[in-house]
């Protein structure tokens, strides 16, 4: 096999490895990445340990026992996300229980260092920055009190028991550093997770709007069918695609007959219980892959696929059955309404614009030989 076969082979096993290692849950996948990251931190701090424990500056004792704390932590942390029992907390990620514990292991290694322990310190601040992410002003005052709390008492039970290594004169310095560092960290860390939150609820807002927006410019208001602009933008797709010898179709223009007496007689809000009525039905009883849109006042555009070539005018013909007994007015349930079409097969290389016209030419003819009827426009003859 050669090498470049190689490449996306290796790279699906690749692939399928962290699908297995990180879950395939892109929340889970991402709770369960930033506790490895952490871990990593901890495997660099044990490295650490056995550093120290060969210069002879830490009781290697000491340090085994505080690296396997941290290694069943690290593992219980991953087990239980990756398991997927984090999931019932309202704290999915876990985030304040994995930084108790990181802030925990930081003070144990504080407490076994020795004159190294100054160093320490600074993984104090590197687990608050962790918590960013999920740090609301709840967690973040808990685990700074709890930083505070468990180094403070580490320093006084360190000054007292090993002065020579942790003189309390340093441990005071060390404790006023934490003491202000600690919550001031903490307190950015809940301004930024606060402001992601912020973006995170701006963001649905902005996809919402252009939802609406994209409605907006897409349907008719009054109908919910597609606007002229939609319907045309339909059209010249489906002439693309005949051109190219996909697609056969057909264009028919429907008209509403003698609408605008509805209007005088019942008033402008029956006229539109009428045109609303008749989208829904038109819209229902053609078939899926026939699309219709308000062509504009009471005429409908409908582009349609599935015309069987022997009998164009089916499609028509079942809605104008449909129409003849429905109610299409709750104000005015006696109300019947019928319609007029033109039907015009579009045909290959020609204009859109001419197939509506030959469309329009047959409604017209429609109109003229006395309504509640489909025109079939005669086939374009070639130049
Ligand atoms: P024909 O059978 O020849 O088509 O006669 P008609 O009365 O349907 O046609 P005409 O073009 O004379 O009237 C169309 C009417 O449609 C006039 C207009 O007030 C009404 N109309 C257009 N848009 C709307 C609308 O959005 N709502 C309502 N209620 N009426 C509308
Ligand atoms: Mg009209
Ligand atoms: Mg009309």
């Amino acid at each position: 096999m050669s090498l470049t076969e190689n490449v996306p082979a290796s790279g699906a096993v690749w692939a399928s490895i962290l699908d297995r290692v990180l879950s395939t849950d892109p929340k889970q996948r991402l709770r369960i990445t930033r506790s490895l990251m952490s871990a990593l931190v901890f495997v660099v701090c044990v490295g650490l340990i056995v550093y120290c424990s060969i210069i002879g500056i830490m009781n290697p004792a000491h340090g085994w026992v505080l690296a396997s704390f941290i290694a069943v932590s690290c593992t219980g942390f991953y087990a239980a996300l990756r398991s997927g029992w984090n999931e019932r907390f309202s704290d999915p990620a876990l985030t304040l229980p994995q930084i108790l514990a990181a802030l925990t292991w930081i003070c144990g290694a504080y407490a076994i260092t020795n004159e190294g322990h100054g160093g320490t310190l600074i993984l104090f601040a590197l687990v608050l920055v962790f918590g960013i992410f999920n740090m609301n002003a709840r967690r973040a005052r808990l685990s700074t009190l709890y930083a505070v709390t468990a180094m403070g008492a580490t320093m006084v039970f360190k000054a007292m028991t090993d002065p020579l290594h942790y003189p309390y004169k340093v441990e005071l310095m060390y404790f006023v550093f934490v003491a202000t560092v600690m919550p001031m960290i903490s307190q950015l860390a809940t301004q930024l997770n606060s402001m992601r939150g912020r973006l995170k609820a701006q963001k649905s807002e902005l996809e919402a709007a252009v939802e609406r927006i994209q409605e907006l410019a897409t349907r008719d208001e009054l109908t919910g069918l597609f606007n002229r602009r939609q319907i045309t933008q339909v059209l010249g797709e489906h002439a693309a695609r005949s051109n190219r010898g996909v697609v056969k179709f057909w264009v028919s223009v429907l008209d509403l007959d003698h609408f605008k007496q509805v209007n005088d007689t019942w008033g402008h809000h029956v006229g539109d219980e009428v045109l609303r009525s008749f989208a829904q039905m038109a819209a229902s009883v053609l078939r899926e892959t026939d699309v219709i849109g308000r062509w504009g006042g009471e005429e409908f555009l409908a582009v349609m696929l599935s015309v069987p070539p022997h009998d164009p005018h089916a499609g028509l013909e079942r809605l104008r059955a449909k129409l003849a007994d429905a109610q299409v007015s709750e104000t005015v349930p006696h109300l019947r309404i019928t319609f007029s079409a033109g039907l015009a097969a579009y045909t290959e290389h020609s204009e859109v614009k001419q197939a509506i016209e030959r469309a329009d030419k047959a409604l017209y003819q429609a109109k003229a030989d006395g309504r509640n009827r489909t025109v079939m426009a005669p086939e374009l003859k070639p130049d």
